[in-house]
């Protein structure tokens, strides 16, 4: 039998398969899969790295190779593969046959080029050890410093430091690191140790124990970890290496980690990459020191180096907060000559990267070194200034500048947030259903809220939930907090729509009897007591917490001047009143892509008419309620026309079912009687023969018009006459009428024939351009989009109900549930906020290019709430929608996504 040829797997790099063939005659040809054990390489010298090898090297990795390459000041070593932590794992959390080979092989080059040798007592070679997965998780995993020291070695590094304290600082850290990172002994078992000994010296810092407190330190950590973990620490330098290698290996799983991994919907199977760095030391005498620099002031975004260090220190201590680091105007004066390199390096790093830079360094003996590099987080008033800056500066153009700034952070400049210093009591935690945050006395009603809000008072309106009878309630107050529903709820919605802070299903909240106050945990928070929201995050918080209102600046209308120039989407804005089409028109909305008309229902005297219109016995009665609807709705419509001049204006038939606008307690009955001169039996009648099961499944949308074509007259109406009139003033008008959850072509059809006669009884025809269109909400019209299609001027995906019925999940009810089935993982995001692409996405481009085979320029819009949700945006023009529409707040980050 020979081996006749070899050929790599294209799935796993490491397996090769052997042909061979056997028999004589009868020539039969076997694969057979080996793992290659010795040729595949798992570990690379910095040297050997590249910024593009980020997957295999783990962005430090990547990044400190990179920096290698381009000649910055960089301590030599090598980075062990993100390939070899997922071999490990395989191995059953073992290293991988041969790489313990490959690593002495890696050790004894680095002795090579430093002249130092590992676990050499006279001269020997220390290492720092640093996790890095190619996508950076801060602080989520572990680092270890010093590696190498032992009885022994110590005498060496005095000698090379010749600085005994400083030189049982570096042991005495490394014992403590070891001890908790490798060997899971508690921090504070040795936080402890050091206090005392703080204590019994009369000092503050760490940095002020003598070297005899040091070393006795030291012989205590040891005894701690004997009696913690039964074994004795390792003295072998190599057993230290191998056994923090596999710690770190170990740290890519640990609870931290996996929980940092499934808040930013990172995946769990990429695997961290480790880092073996020759040591330089910050903390050997006054003239050494460790600090971070960014290359530009995060917070604000200055073309400035800003920069925090510490004298004689090392690792962690900038961070840890134990010690006041000095900032960068002191060390221009402490250390001038490595204050220029970093100021080099700064300039260096960012003309390489063409971003900002966020770095780590450390001065051994007034010589200046680069650790770390990587993109710098900074707040959304930086990201857009640094943006338009580097246009400026020629250093990139304007599309990567957009690139730079995320779209979703944008709203940080559009609302209150919570001032980043100020301490919370955070007493419960919801979904973060708006942006901003918000600070108020509790109130649980709404016409509580309206009373004090108008008094002056800054209010929050607490509710079990909203709805429209809220609305009043929820203008009067900074902010929103509800008890159930999710992110498309009916608070959420309306105070994204209101540009408001607002939390909802916060079900730890339990509401009194009384309506008067909540519950939560160990709180108790009655009305009048002050709260504070944050909306970006969900949480509430007790008290008033300090709000830092939010900036605009010149470069922000410029980089959204390029965002326009760029983009090939329209942005339309949903909005229901000629108040929020004027807040869309300034914020820079291109039509209004969905007005729910049954919002204006509920306004003033309205809603009167509409219940007249609900309980009327006959057909007359019912013309006789609706024609004074009409007279109303037309005025709403003008007013809309007159904003939104010349820009095209979708408005939605009626949509919620009709028991939304009857009252459902007793003593709100009794008021209508009264109102109405109607009797309680009847009105009750009336409720109870609406009441529905599933009534988002029930008598709403189209159906309403199939079953009440009067109703959609009378809007259709309310439109024709209204664009007649504007048009009349030399208003231009552009209406767009939709029929809402359409599932049938023939329902939509009924609907439209329903438009066209009131078109000619009101005399548009011919007059007035309009269209007529569908939503796309019930998952059987995508599927029959090309019928749809031949019938409608165009379509719009609403996502909310999309989702509901293609998920099955109640947009109501869900937010109950839905938490864990994110936490766990089910689901990567929540759907109602962003598109579940491969459920709901599946369907929308299915209809699109089912309706675009049949008429291939039909408009094909969004104006589910995921319209404002960036990376649905880039997903709706993956599948080629024309446009997205969300609420007014969030037309700018739309125009920027
Ligand atoms: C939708 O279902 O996505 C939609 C926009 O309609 P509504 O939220 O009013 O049901
Ligand atoms: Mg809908």
């Amino acid at each position: 039998m020979a081996i006749k040829g070899i050929e790599r797997s294209p799935d796993n790099h490491n397996v090769y398969k052997f042909r061979y063939e056997m028999g004589y005659k009868r020539r039969r040809i076997i694969w057979i899969e080996a793992m290659k054990m010795t040729m595949h390489k798992r570990i690379y010298l910095f040297e050997e790295g590249s910024a593009n090898m980020c997957d295999l090297l783990g962005n430090k990795g990547a990044q400190i190779a990179e920096m290698t390459r381009i000649g910055l000041p960089v301590p030599v070593g090598f980075t062990i593969t993100t390939e070899t932590c997922k071999e490990f794992y395989k191995c059953g959390k073992k290293f991988p046959r041969g790489l313990e080979e490959e690593l002495m092989d890696k050790v004894r080059m680095l002795e090579a080029k430093t002249g130092k040798r590992f676990g050499d007592p006279d001269n020997p070679l220390l290492f720092s050890v640093r996790s890095g997965a190619a996508i950076s998780m801060p602080g989520m995993m572990d680092t270890v410093l010093n590696l190498g020291l032992n009885e022994k070695t110590i005498k060496g590094l005095i000698r090379q430091t010749n600085e005994e304290k400083s030189a049982y600082d570096c042991y005495r850290r490394f014992v403590q690191m070891y001890g908790d990172v490798v060997l899971s002994v508690s921090k504070e078992k040795f936080e402890w140790v050091l206090d005392k000994y703080k204590v019994k010296q009369g000092v503050k810092t760490d940095a002020e124990l003598s070297a005899d407190a040091l070393k006795e330190i030291v012989a205590v950590f040891k005894k701690i970890i004997k009696e913690e973990t039964g074994g004795v620490f390792p003295e072998d330098p190599h057993t230290q290496l191998k056994m923090s290698i596999e710690a770190i290996f170990n740290s890519w799983n640990n609870p931290r980690a996996i929980t940092y991994r499934r808040i930013n919907n990172l995946p769990h199977d990429l695997g961290t990459g480790v880092n073996v760095q020759v040591m330089v030391f910050g903390n050997v005498g006054e003239d050494s020191a460790t600090g971070v620099a960014f290359t530009r002031d995060p917070a604000t975004g200055e073309k400035r180096l800003f920069a925090e260090y510490l004298v004689n220190a090392q690792g962690e201590d900038v961070v840890a907060g134990v010690r006041t680091p000095k900032n960068i105007e002191g060390m221009r004066k402490e250390f001038p000559v490595a204050y220029d390199e970093l100021a080099d390096t700064c300039n260096v790093l960012e003309k390489h990267y063409k971003d900002m830079q966020d770095i780590e360094f450390t001065i051994e003996r007034k010589k200046f070194y680069v650790l770390q590099t990587r993109s710098g987080k900074r707040t959304a008033l930086a990201a857009v200034k640094i943006a338009v800056d580097m246009v400026e500066e020629g250093l990139v153009d304007k599309k990567a500048a957009l690139l730079r700034v995320d779209a979703e952070q944008l709203s940080q400049l559009l609302h209150p947030t919570i001032d980043a210093k100020a301490k919370l009591n955070v007493i419960a935690k919801g979904l973060p259903a708006s942006p901003g945050a918000a600070v108020g006395k509790a109130v649980f009603g709404a016409e509580r809220a309206v009373e004090m809000g108008e008094s002056g008072e800054k209010v929050i309106l607490v509710r079990l939930e909203t709805s429209p009878d809220d609305i009043g309630g929820m203008a009067a107050s900074q902010g929103v907090l509800t008890a159930r529903g999710g992110m498309t709820s009916h608070a959420a919605i309306v105070a994204r729509g209101m540009g408001k802070c607002c939390v909802t299903g916060c079900s730890n909240i339990i509401l009194f009897e009384n309506a008067r106050g909540f519950r939560v945990n160990n709180a108790e928070v009655k009305e009048g007591d002050y709260i504070t929201l944050n909306g970006s995050t969900g949480e509430v918080i007790l008290g008033k917490a300090e709000l830092v209102e939010p900036k605009m600046s010149a470069n922000f209308g410029k980089l959204m001047e390029w965002a326009d120039s760029v983009r090939k989407m329209k942005v339309k804005a949903n909005a229901d009143t000629p108040f929020d089409a004027q807040a869309a028109r300034d914020f820079g909305a291109e039509g209004i892509g969905l007005c729910r008309t049954e919002h204006m229902f509920f306004e003033g005297e309205r809603i009167k008419a509409v219940r007249e219109m609900i309980l009327s016995d006959t057909l007359e009665e019912r013309k006789r309620a609706l024609a004074k609807v009409q007279v109303m709705q037309k005025e709403d419509f003008k007013g809309i026309f007159k904003v939104m001049d010349g820009l095209p204006v979708i408005i939605r038939l009626l949509d919620p079912p009709l028991h939304e606008f009857l009252p459902k307690e007793d003593d709100e009955i009794k008021e209508l009687v009264k109102e109405m001169s109607v009797d309680a039996k009847k009105i009750k009648d009336i409720v109870t023969a609406l009441h529905e099961f599933n009534p988002m499944l029930g008598f709403r949308g189209c159906r309403l018009g199939v079953k009440y074509p009067e109703i959609n007259e009378m809007q259709a109406k309310a439109i024709f006459e209204a664009a007649l009139e504007c048009q009349k003033q030399g208003i231009e008008v552009k209406p767009q009428i939709e029929v809402p959850l359409v599932g049938e072509v023939k329902e939509f059809m009924m609907i439209k024939e329903i438009i066209e006669k009131a078109a000619e009884e009101t005399g548009a025809k011919g007059k007035i351009i309009y269209e007529t269109g569908t939503m796309i909400e019930v998952p059987r019209a995508a599927i029959t989009a090309d019928k749809i299609a031949k019938e409608a001027d165009f379509m719009s995906f609403g996502t909310n109900d999309l989702t509901q019925m293609t998920c099955g999940f109640s947009r109501d009810d869900a937010g109950k549930f839905l938490k864990q089935y994110v936490d766990c993982g089910i689901y990567k995001r929540d759907p109602f906020q962003s598109i579940d692409r491969e459920g709901v996405g599946l369907l929308m481009k299915m209809c699109v290019d089912k309706a675009r085979k049949v008429k291939p320029d039909i408009e094909i819009g969004i104006c589910g709430e995921h319209g404002g949700d960036p990376a649905s945006i880039e997903f709706c023009y993956k599948i080629g929608l024309s446009d997205v529409s969300c609420s007014p707040f969030r037309v700018l980050i739309a125009r920027l996504a």
